[in-house]
Parts: C-alpha cells; sequence; structure tokens
C-alpha cells in the first residue's frame, strides 16, 4: 500500500486522538504502524434477531447475524482485533425467558467475543443462574470490584485478562456497578461492591508495571455519567480520576455515542469514553496506531448493525 493510501485510510472516520505524552504532531504513521481494533457491544439484553421492518426508528437493525457478518469483515481487513461485551447480556426477550441465557453466550462464543464484564441484569436469574449457563461461554468474564470469594462464581471471574496482537500486549479489566439497591441481594448474595477508582489505581498498576501492556482498556458496567456525579461514579470521572487508562467502553445506561468522548486523565493525558447504546443496534470499533516509536493515537466510530 502507499503510504498516501494507507494514511488516508487510517485516519477515515474521526479524527485522530493522540494518546501518549506526546502530541499527534510526533505521530508518525507509516507501514511500520501497527493498528489494532477493539469491537465492543454493550446491553445487548437477549436481543438474537433484528428489529422488525415496523419497528419505526430501529427498523430492520441489530441481530445478531448481522453482527457476525460486520465482526468477520473487519477481521478479515484486521486480523489484530479483539471483541468485547460490557455488561446487561440477559434481560429482554423471551429467548432470555425460555433459555436463561443460554443462546446469548452460545452465540458470543460463536462469534468469538474475546471478553466481557458482568452488569446488574446477568444476575436476573440469581447468581446461580448465570453460574449455571458459564459453560456456554467459551470467552472469560471480567470483573475486578465484584468480590466473589463467598459465592458460586468464585475463580470464575477474573479482575483482567491480557492479550497479545502482533507485538502489542493490550490489557483489559473489568467494573461492575453497585448491586445494593438495583439487585435484590437475594439474587447476588454474598458478591461484595468494591470501590471502582480504587481497583482502577491497583489494576491499571498491575497492567502497566507488572504486565507492561501497551494498551489499557477498562470494560465498565458504571454507566456514562450521572447528575450527582459527586457521589455516583460513571465513565467520565472514572476516566478523569485515573491514569494510564486508553479506552474506557461502557455500558448500562444505554448511551449512545457516535463517537468517542475524549476526557483529560489525572496526567492531562486523553482517554477515550464509548458507548454505544443497547440491543445490538450498533457495534463500536475503535482503531489504535503504535507508530515506530510507540507513540498511540486512536480514532473511532459506531456502526450500525
Ligand atoms: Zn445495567
Amino acid at each position: 500500500m502507499k503510504r498516501r493510501d494507507f494514511i488516508q485510510q487510517a485516519t477515515a472516520g474521526t479524527a485522530l486522538v493522540s494518546l501518549g505524552s506526546f502530541g499527534l504532531q510526533s505521530f508518525s504513521l507509516s507501514i511500520k504502524t501497527s493498528k489494532i481494533t477493539i469491537l465492543h457491544t454493550n446491553d445487548v439484553h437477549s436481543h438474537i434477531d433484528a428489529f422488525g421492518p415496523e419497528d419505526g426508528r430501529n427498523a430492520n437493525k441489530g441481530g445478531v447475524a448481522r453482527r457476525a457478518s460486520l465482526i468477520e469483515s473487519i477481521r478479515k481487513e484486521n486480523p489484530n482485533t479483539l471483541l468485547l461485551d460490557a455488561g446487561d447480556i440477559f434481560q429482554g426477550t423471551p429467548y432470555f425467558n425460555y433459555y436463561g441465557g443460554e443462546l446469548e453466550f452460545k452465540l458470543m462464543s460463536k462469534l468469538k467475543y474475546d471478553a466481557a464484564t458482568i452488569g446488574n441484569h446477568d444476575f436476573d436469574n440469581g447468581i446461580d443462574g448465570l453460574y449455571a449457563q458459564l459453560p456456554h461461554a467459551k470467552f472469560e468474564f471480567i470483573s475486578a470490584n465484584y468480590d466473589f470469594s463467598n459465592t458460586i462464581m468464585d475463580t470464575h471471574v477474573k479482575p483482567y485478562k491480557t492479550f497479545k496482537k502482533g507485538h502489542i500486549k493490550i490489557g483489559v479489566f473489568g467494573l461492575g456497578i453497585e448491586l445494593d439497591g438495583l439487585v435484590d441481594p437475594s439474587m447476588f448474595k454474598e458478591t461484595k461492591y468494591l470501590d471502582p477508582i480504587e481497583i482502577s489505581q491497583d489494576m491499571t498498576r498491575i497492567l502497566k508495571e507488572e504486565e507492561q501492556c501497551d494498551l489499557i482498556i477498562c470494560l465498565s458496567h458504571l454507566g456514562y455519567n450521572y447528575r450527582n456525579s459527586e457521589t455516583k461514579i460513571g465513565d467520565l470521572n472514572l476516566a478523569t480520576a485515573t491514569k494510564n487508562i486508553d479506552l474506557i467502553i461502557g455500558g448500562h445506561t444505554h448511551t449512545f455515542l457516535r463517537k468517542p468522548t475524549i476526557v483529560k486523565n489525572l496526567e492531562n493525558k486523553n482517554v477515550l469514553v464509548n458507548q454505544v447504546g443497547c440491543y445490538g443496534i450498533n457495534l463500536g470499533k475503535i482503531d489504535f496506531y503504535f507508530d515506530a516509536n510507540q507513540n498511540k493515537a486512536a480514532n473511532g466510530t459506531s456502526i450500525i448493525v
């Protein structure tokens, strides 16, 4: 590919955002640039079929089959792709009422999801109902701030997972929302909720310093932002209050962003925050570029399925 064509292709969509301590001016796209693609969904809520033609706003959108072919074509274009889900996989259609989540997990496995975090609705058949479906999931569940040690889920959920794509090491950790007041305690039993900011500080230290990750992603079901954001933590204040996170993939508030929101973190570096609404209508796509000097830049967009 010619350098000019490469740059045009690389910067298609939203503007490129610098993620390191260097500005974009020191970022040089070239043939040596590595590209990592992050695809993501959230709050799919058991929507397996596409919306029908009579469904006003969402007519003929969504559906696992179309999502599958879209993902396949993106993976073909860039094999260095990760597919992530930010929780609330369960609840919303009769598929969940009849099969208890088996179909959702089996289809996500077929689509080769790499990891998912746990949303409040994933406890809708109780923690035992979630546990019962785990054999159908060929992907990892990650949550760093739910302490499951006194529950049946103990050892079945990891705080984080690392992936190697090309020569780039990616660390992904999960965060869940406070269940108290949102889910009946008989459903989540002895699941303990830990402070998401404190946990993020631990996670980013481990992923950056011990695991030496080049790219750090937080898979969050905290919600995008709250009016009482002083007391209720959402993805935007999480981004501001932490460092070394490059991307926060959100869920829960069903917030549709056409492109990622850029937030400055504790060190005044850019963090991308994205969320793609709900029901599998959109697929988030964020491309990260690493130049020969390991400078990082990114751009992203939401694709209608
Ligand atoms: Zn939720």
